[in-house]
């Protein structure tokens, strides 16, 4: 395989040097969906089709949670002490370190971000998140209850059985590993279904996971439509939980298949429209541009907590404003492949289309276009769009309301905070916030006041694994990341023994 220092290359070039793994993995081997079915994988760097995915079905989602179940219950891996899973789950980080490069080639050939981030930030935080969840959880102790000298209640975490992960394609490898890793240290079988856009990664994951020690049937990855596949997961009657991370519309449905169902439980993780408030007492006002440039144009913008709505004083916007400007024309769409390239390709045509059409709401509402507003690398054949912001937004507007999904800022501005925290809640939304002061007791009451699952001070998109993710309101429920996210992957049960005198 060439390595990614050596440069920039074609995509039939990358995915030459790429063993790529296509079809389903059910009970430790590769097979085709049952149907024979299949659907082009393309890359959104030049259009090409780079491989032709196993397009699993209802019978497929069947025979993978058949199997599921069966390990489960077998105990292989429900009933191994928890220090053995541990080793397992650290064998399988070493193995995602052992084979970075290829996992990130992977990602950037299937969704286009650039292969800097690819290979800086998506393989080696989900590489961390695998190894960090091993690590925790022979630490995780159960409960005695305080109740009375003639019982002794213990309070025990138990594994739920059958997990369904339903992921998105924006950051593939790293939301597949935010359920993996709970879900797997806590003892459960994991049903894994890939985004149709972005499949090459988890596929190759599962044979990693065989690799590490995972047993057959306890990690099985599913390739396939969401109407399809991932319906049919949603409304299967024996697996225990959904754990979903895509868009609100999308949630909403997961809540429907399991009312319909067997009540299973859900946990979702979805869109934001997330304010990201800059106040006249903030001090840097070149770090808060930089932040604000970033915040919505990272990964093409197509970030679930993208500062996508800027709220800045009327006082400093102006002054912000040429300072996102100046930041944002440094990032220019570029070859996903070149380790230069701070901007990567949108991740499908059908995105590319929906990204343009807000563009074009953004135009006809009213608001100003001060910056972009273009596709652009039509010649390579691939989506990329152009950092676009809109001024002399108000927050009624489309563009204001909708997730985007893509590199496109809406500046509002306001003259007092108390507006500005109203602007920011006017939202379905809850995932994330920031807000940039000098001023404590501004930073304080705005962080408290704001309806959201993270606020960030005087920083925009800071990460942990240590600290929780998800959202408030319709960004869903339910906690990724840190010490929390093992809660929903097991359910509570009390042991009552009467004691005898
Ligand atoms: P999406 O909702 O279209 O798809 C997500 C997953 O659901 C995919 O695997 C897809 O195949 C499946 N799916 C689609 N339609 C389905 C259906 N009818 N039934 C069952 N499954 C179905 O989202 P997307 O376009 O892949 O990703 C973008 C969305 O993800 C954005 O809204 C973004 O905000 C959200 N997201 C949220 C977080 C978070 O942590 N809150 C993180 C990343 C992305």
């Amino acid at each position: 395989m060439t390595t990614i220092s050596e440069g920039p290359r074609s995509v039939a070039d990358a995915v030459a040097g790429l063993d790529i793994r296509a079809q389903a993995y059910l009970d430790g081997a590769y097979v085709d969906a049952a149907s024979g079915e299949t659907f082009d994988c393309v890359s959104p760097i030049s259009g090409e089709v780079v491989a032709q995915v196993a397009a699993c079905d209802t019978v497929d989602v069947d025979r993978a949670v058949v199997g599921a179940r069966a390990a489960f219950e077998s105990g292989v891996w429900s009933r191994l002490a928890p220090k053995k899973r541990k080793r397992v789950l650290q064998k399988l980080a070493g193995l995602m370190a052992e084979h970075a490069e290829e996992l990130a080639l992977l990602e950037t050939v299937d969704m286009g971000k650039p292969i800097r981030d690819a290979t800086n930030v998506d393989v080696p935080l989900a590489t961390e998140c695998i190894a960090w969840y091993g690590e925790a959880i022979d630490k995780v102790y159960d409960e005695i209850a305080p109740t009375g000298p003639d019982a002794h209640v213990s309070i025990v975490r138990e594994p739920l059985g059958v997990v369904g992960a339903v992921v998105p394609w924006n950051f593939p490898l790293m939301m597949a590993s935010w359920k993996l890793g709970p879900a797997l240290a806590t003892g459960n079988s994991v049903v894994l279904k890939p985004a149709e856009q972005s499949p090459l990664t988890a596929l190759r994951l599962a044979e990693l996971a065989s690799e590490a020690g995972i047993p057959d049937g306890v990690l099985q990855v599913l390739p396939g439509f969401g109407e399809t596949a991932g319906q049919a997961l949603g409304r299967h009657p024996d697996v225990d939980m959904i754990a979903f991370t895509g868009s609100t519309e999308v949630g909403k449905l997961f809540l429907r298949y399991a009312g319909e169902s067997n009540m299973k439980r859900t946990a979702l993780e979805c869109g934001g429209k997330s304010p990201h408030i800059v106040t006249r007492e903030c001090g840097d006002l070149d770090a808060a541009a930089t932040a604000v440039a970033w915040g919505v144009f990272y990964n093409q913008g197509e970030v679930c907590n993208a500062g996508s709505r800027l709220l800045v004083h009327e006082a400093v916007k102006d002054e912000l404003l040429e300072k996102v400007v100046g930041v944002a024309q440094r990032i220019r769409p570029g070859d996903p492949l070149d380790p230069k390239t701070r901007m990567g390709a949108i991740v499908d045509q059908t995105q590319l289309s929906r990204v343009l059409g807000y563009i074009d709401s953004g135009k006809s509402e009213g608001a100003g276009l001060h910056l972009g507003g273009a596709r652009v690398r039509e010649d390579t054949g691939g989506y990329y769009v152009e950092p676009t912001i809109f001024d002399a937004v108000s927050n009624d507007m489309t563009i204001a309301r909708e997730e985007i999904f893509g590199p496109v800022l809406s500046a509002i501005s306001f003259s007092e905070l108390d507006e500005a925290i109203t602007i920011a809640n006017d939202t379905i939304y809850g995932l994330s916030a920031g807000i940039w002061t000098d001023d404590v007791n501004v930073a304080h009451r705005a962080a408290r006041a704001i309806r959201a699952g993270i606020v960030w001070v005087n920083t925009f998109d800071a990460g942990d694994i240590t600290s929780p993710f998800g959202g408030f309101k319709q960004s869903g429920f339910g906690r990724d990341k840190s010490i929390h996210a093992l809660e929903k992957f097991t359910d509570l049960k009390a042991i009552w023994i009467a004691l005898r005198d």
